[in-house]
């Protein structure tokens, strides 16, 4: 239906009016929009289904990536250009006198996720349908997203956001694959027989329901699932209040918690975590058991990866799996369980490891208390065992310790693998944060560098330019990345260089009219765009690029000469609801754009705007604009970024630390195309070991400093008096954790060299494209071969399955 225009133009008005009732000329976006999607699923649905087929026999190890987020945004776009069909669309609905890119604008954003985490999470499953790996996602089909970000006078406001309104053309229901879950309840010893089994009585049911995403692979057969379960009703509801019951057992799927960084403790949020594995485990058991016999080569023919801690009780739900409906003994269980799982740490700041209290979890989840109990007890002997005697030891290893289960604990000593998502994050892994883990199981860590999916990215997000790089280097980087380092000769090529600087411009134009549209603010396109976009969050620093911003300002007023090149601040950043110092940073960036943007004597040399809603969606046309990439956390506290990829892969030069992913950017492109400045992760360690720095000294040392901060103060920002002070007590009186401060200097003099070389075209060119070269490394489809190589140990499929006609 797809192979030429003129079929597919029949087909679809065909289509739209039999879905819609409708003729073509009477149809809204909307319904485009729907019966192309449709169009899409009728037309790899037998390789959906050969997929399916092939991965449920089990004769090759099947990959399972369990995961609380998922950050998809949109799926139409991406679906057809992995199909090689998005051009033939578009010239047949031009025909029609329709827009191709409208449709594409009409369906909502899945916003399964907050950030990086679930954005990870998406690039991986697409990559693992393009290499044919047998690799599906599982995760919880939330009612409403993360919130709709409205900015009402400067403050941040939520909206829910109804990603389902309309309903959801990808999700197939499959209710005859229903599986229930229990909670609540006793657990009683049953000793009839001579083995010791446990029976779980007077649970409360709830009934998860999977949604079926196809995940199309590009160019090839391979069609995986991401199966997401929504939370229903049991049919078995007879001992509740019908009403409590409904209202309790849908709240479980309704809301993605808005907080990718610390868990706010609360007991849906247990439930949610326990209602996707113990979901997961039952539907992949189940389907294994209609293959085998037995469970007991269970994990050599299935591997579960936990994104994160938050699926870590997969662990005991395989181990309840293993004994109480399997009746296999603890030994066997647990070595089939160990050699199943294999878990990723997403970071290493404290605050945001899960522990839960015993008080919580022992009633909530009383089978699932006991097997952690007998799994920490197990584990404590076993140390006592190696090192007799050391408490000390044992107690920052328990899995239970002083009233909390913490999950990390639980993940690692449950995992055979473990694993951090930069260099030097699984290095601080080792050394620092899970070092006492790492004396006891070297052999259990490793470092898998996060990747994007380059063709979301850069051959969907940027057409033109992929384009320009195919006419330089050939196709073949598509389908391997790595080749686009053979794209290093034409930075130095300068008709090349004109076509670029082109193309870079178009994109700072359309984000012009975007801006336009949004914030009613005008940007000049001569101006260097220089973008921080990403979640809003302490360690994440935009209060420091707000800090330096204030002192460019402060500078112009001073000296209305001052030689600065025109340049464009932009940020984009949701804040967890409930994070207030977050919030004010926000509010802040606003104050600060409306006093620079409106006054006549510094807009013409800097603008600041907020681009509100920052999403998958939005992303897409803000990285291919982008001149510079800030990436300015706190050293050792970004784990690994994956903005940081997309800027460089458009283009864009980082302006970064030495964290996460940014040192590994530095190896590639050399230290003349990336901006680097501020502490070492070693330095900043050091000074934590230390109780930290004395901030108040760079305040009182720093006339450019004392300035700014003092100016977060005095009101010349503020709509009220103290509506900063948080702000400000965090850097004076709080000892200024991020060490904000700190850097400010060595920041100032990397945007100032920045201002100079900017102003060289040419030379600034030469350093995007080799940064555009050197990208290729950082595609997820690597990243993935890695995962299932040294991990997973699954391989792609090789017979392939005849494309459905
Ligand atoms: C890539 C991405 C992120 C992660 O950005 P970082 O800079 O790595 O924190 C967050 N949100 C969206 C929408 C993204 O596309």
């Amino acid at each position: 239906m797809f192979s030429t225009k003129e079929r597919f133009k029949n087909c679809f008005a065909k289509r739209l009016e039999m879905m819609c009732g409708k003729r073509l000329q009477d149809s809204t976006t909307l319904d485009q929009y729907q019966t192309l999607g449709q169009m899409v699923r009728e037309h790899i649905s037998t390789n959906w289904i050969r997929t399916n087929e092939k991965n449920r026999s089990f004769q090759e190890k099947q990959m399972y990536y369990l995961s609380i987020e998922f950050l998809f945004g949109q799926f139409l776009g991406q679906n057809l250009l992995n199909l090689g069909v998005r051009e033939t669309v578009k010239e047949g609905l031009k025909d029609l006198e329709i827009s191709l890119d409208e449709i594409e604008k009409a369906e909502p954003d899945a916003a399964l996720g907050n950030g990086g985490l679930g954005r990870l999470a998406a690039c991986f499953l697409d990559s693992l349908a393009t290499l044919n790996l047998p690799g599906n996602g599982m995760g919880i089909r939330y009612k409403y997203g993360l919130f709709e970000q409205r900015i009402v006078d400067g403050n941040q406001v939520e909206l829910p956001e109804q990603w389902l309104k309309s309903g959801n053309v990808w999700g197939v229901r499959n209710s005859d694959q229903a599986i229930d879950i229990q909670f609540w309840g006793i657990v009683h010893p049953d000793t009839s027989s001579d083995r010791l089994e446990f029976r779980h009585e007077k649970a409360m049911v709830i009934t998860a329901i999977p949604y079926d995403i196809p995940m199309i692979g590009a160019h090839t057969d391979t069609v995986n699932t991401l199966r997401l379960w929504s939370a229903e009703p049991s049919s078995n509801y007879k001992e509740y209040n019908l009403l409590t019951y409904k209202r309790e057992t849908e709240a479980v799927s309704e809301f993605l918690y808005p907080d990718d960084t610390y868990d706010d403790g609360k007991i849906l949020r247990l439930k949610q975590q326990y209602f996707l594995v113990s979901a997961s485990l039952q539907s992949i058991v189940k389907s294994y058991r209609k293959a085998h016999s037995t469970l007991k080569d269970f994990h050599e023919k299935v591997a579960i990866h936990i994104n994160d801690t938050h699926p870590s009780l997969a662990i005991p739900e395989l181990m309840r799996i293993l004994l109480d409906e399997e009746k296999m003994g603890w030994d066997e269980a647990w070595h089939i369980t160990i050699h199943t799982f294999s878990y990723t740490n997403h970071t290493i700041l404290s605050e945001a490891l899960e522990k839960w209290p015993i008080y919580l979890i022992k009633p909530l989840l009383p089978r699932i208390y006991m097997i952690i109990n007998e799994i920490n007890e197990k584990f404590c002997r076993w140390v006592w065992e190696q090192h007799p005697g050391d408490w000390n030891r044992i107690e920052n290893l328990a899995v239970i310790a002083h009233g909390v289960v913490k999950m990390a604990h639980l993940a690692i000593v449950g995992s055979h693998s473990v694993n951090g998502v930069a260099k030097i994050h699984s290095d601080l892994l080792k050394e620092k944060e899970m070092n006492h883990f790492y004396l006891i199981f070297p052999e259990k860590f490793n470092n898998k560098t996060n990747g994007i999916s380059h063709r979301r990215w850069l051959l969907k997000a940027n057409p033109e330019l992929t384009n320009l790089i195919t006419d330089a280097i050939g196709e073949k980087w598509k389908k391997n990345p790595d080749e686009l380092i053979n794209l290093t000769p034409f930075a130095y090529d300068s008709s090349f260089i004109e076509v670029f600087q082109a193309v870079k411009r178009k994109r700072k134009e359309d984000l012009i009219r975007v801006i336009k549209d949004s914030t009613g603010f005008v940007v000049n396109s001569d101006s260097i765009f220089d973008v921080q976009v990403k979640r809003l969050h302490a360690y994440k620093r935009q209060l420091l690029n707000v800090l330096h911003i204030m002192h460019l300002y402060n500078h112009l007023k001073e000296d209305r000469s001052a030689g600065l090149y025109p340049q464009t601040f932009i940020f984009g950043a949701k804040a967890s609801p409930s994070y207030y110092y977050a919030k004010k940073v926000i509010k802040l960036i606003h104050s600060v754009a409306e006093i620079i943007n409106n006054d006549p004597q510094v807009n013409d040399k800097i603008k600041v705007i907020f681009l509100p809603n920052y999403r998958v969606s939005i992303a897409e046309q803000i990285f291919p604009a982008a001149d510079v990439s800030e990436q300015i956390s706190t050293a050792s506290k970004e784990a690994s970024g994956t903005g940081n990829m997309k800027f460089m892969m458009n283009g864009a030069i980082t302006l970064g630390t030495l964290d996460g992913a940014n040192i590994e950017i530095l190896e590639r492109v050399g230290p003349d195309n990336i901006y680097t400045f501020g502490l070492q992760a070693d330095e900043v360690v050091s000074y934590y070991e230390k109780g930290g720095y004395r901030s108040r000294e760079y305040y009182q040392h720093d006339r450019r400093i004392k300035e700014v901060v003092d100016q977060l103060m005095n009101g010349i920002f503020a709509d009220q008096p103290y509506e900063f002070e948080a702000i400000y007590d965090s850097l004076l009186d709080h000892n200024d954790e991020y060490f904000i401060l700190r850097d400010f200097s060595t920041y100032a003099e990397a945007h100032k060299k920045i201002q100079k070389d900017y102003q060289n075209k040419a030379k600034w060119a030469e350093k995007a494209i080799i940064n555009i070269a050197c990208s290729g490394h950082f595609s997820s489809d690597a990243t993935i071969e890695r995962y299932s190589e040294e991990i997973w140990n699954i391989k792609p499929r090789d017979t392939r399955i005849i494309l459905s006609p």
